[in-house]
């Protein structure tokens, strides 16, 4: 009696550790690139995806090396969910070195790229040319002889870089700083999974829509916020340059001193401009980034007299106690730091 409950209680502990460890075998493992991705990955793949993020909450994506466990992390994974655009320069050598046999979904595919020519003529000059331009038609006759000729001779150094330096140009790839785009990236995740994954297409497919419907939501309350500042406020400052797909989407302008990577510092002639543009511009506010060294802009503070608005999460959440640890977290953190510091 007794030796025949230990033989059924052995053979059913057996059982269970073996529907145990094959439910854990039988999970998706996806490596996602960064924080931001990582957690897309998560809401669409659920309780069937194990996700592994690459750069962390607070991580610089731009100038990351993978480690010998990043590596490993690669090869044991059935998926590889990227940005694409130019943002993880270290991708594919880590592809390589790993051995990674899986299934690379580049999140990024099917948004229109925002193109950036030469790198001192960023995103943020871009638009600032065209502000001009519309300044110019709109006051006609109004421009002082000064303002005339500085304007013409930024258009003429702006067509010899971009003939000179044609493979200069340079993709922006902070596509996530728009919802919209947001919304496409989780598309492609859902897709990719489906692919990978076809048992679990019903869940993919409901996780996905609920997330699409709640980004949905999000960016229209960003857009409304965001209305409502005056327009002459909608201006600011960032140290990197990566909020050139914001800047389109929820309309205000934003000015870098470095390019779209954190990888290229801004030069003395930037940064002196730039100065020069918040004294002359009167622009509101200067924002520090959670991914790039805070102490240009405190010097730029310190320069002008432009008061810090906080802190915008741009390549990175927060940690898990910080006040942007998922993506709808981070976009809710950037566009309450943007009105408030605009507003008042
Ligand atoms: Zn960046």
């Amino acid at each position: 009696m007794r030796c025949r409950f230990a033989a059924l209680l052995t053979a059913a502990l057996v059982l269970l550790g073996a529907s145990a460890s094959a439910q854990a075998a039988d999970k998706v493992k996806a490596v996602a690139s960064f924080s931001i991705l990582g957690d897309m990955v998560k809401n669409v793949g659920g309780e069937r995806v194990e996700v592994t993020t690459l750069v962390g909450p607070n991580g610089d994506a731009h100038v990351f090396s993978p480690t010998p466990a990043d590596a490993k992390a690669l090869a044991s994974a059935d998926m590889f969910f990227v940005n694409g655009l130019g943002f993880e320069g270290w991708m594919e050598r880590l592809e390589k070195s790993s051995g990674f046999k899986g299934r690379t979904v580049v999140t990024s595919k099917g948004v229109k790229p925002l193109e950036i020519v030469g790198r001192h003529h960023h995103g943020g000059e871009a638009r600032e040319e065209d502000h001009h331009e519309e300044d110019h038609a709109k006051d006609e006759d109004a421009h002082d002889h000064d303002d005339h000729a500085a304007h013409e001779e930024h258009g003429d150094e702006t067509h010899a870089e971009a003939e000179e330096h044609h493979d200069d140009e340079e993709t922006d790839p902070h596509a996530w700083q728009s919802l919209a785009n947001g919304e496409i990236y989780v598309a492609n995740i859902r897709d990719g999974l489906i692919a990978a994954d076809p048992d679990g297409k019903e869940i993919y497919e409901a996780n996905a829509e609920k997330y699409l419907a709640a980004l949905r939501k999000e960016d229209t309350a960003a857009k409304a916020a965001l209305a409502r500042l005056p327009q002459s406020r909608r201006r600011i400052i960032t140290s990197h340059d990566a909020f050139g797909y914001f800047a389109n989407a929820y309309g205000i302008e934003v000015i870098s001193p470095e390019g779209v990577s954190t990888e290229s510092e801004a030069s003395a002639q930037d940064v002196a401009k730039i100065i020069r543009q918040i004294r002359a511009e009167n622009i509101p506010a200067v924002f520090i980034e959670n991914v790039s060294d805070p102490r240009l802009l405190e010097q730029i503070v310190r320069e002008t007299g432009a008061k810090i608005g906080g802190v915008l999460y741009s390549d990175a959440l927060s940690d898990k106690n910080g006040p942007a640890p998922t993506y709808l977290d981070m976009f809710r953190h950037n566009v309450g730091a943007l009105t408030s510091a605009l507003s008042s």
